[in-house]
């Protein structure tokens, strides 16, 4: 795990990130971004999301609880926290997807689980 030693854990909110290169001002748009989540999570919009308890990725349903709020595009990768870009992912859905954007997930299963073990 060696390799993963400039890579820094951000610790402090429910969507956790890798952060590859620090930069003043995408840690300042991401932490405005993370703050409009917030007020998200607190409208009628989203509170309707969790009562449907679909999960975006696998469309299962889940209880509102075992559901959380999830970026289609990280905002690490630049996402915003807007109603088209936010959605319901049960917790496995969000443990897998990570840092992924939509488009690495499919790559990721053309070229199988393997490849994104970093071990080489
Ligand atoms: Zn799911």
């Amino acid at each position: 795990m060696a390799q993963l030693q400039n890579i820094k854990r951000i610790p402090m909110s429910e969507e956790p990130y890798f952060e590859i290169d620090h930069d003043p001002d995408k840690a300042r748009i991401i932490r405005k971004e993370r703050d409009k989540a917030r007020e998200l999570k607190k409208s009628p919009w989203w509170k309707n999301k969790l009562h449907t308890g679909l999960c975006h990725y696998c469309g299962q349903q889940f209880s509102p609880d075992q559901l959380s709020m999830d970026h289609i595009v990280p905002l690490a990768r630049g996402g915003k926290s807007t109603k088209g870009n936010i959605v319901a992912a049960c917790m496995e859905c969000n443990r897998k997807k990570k840092l992924e954007t939509p488009a690495e997930a499919i790559l990721r299963k053309i070229s199988g689980p393997s490849r994104s073990e970093p071990n080489s």
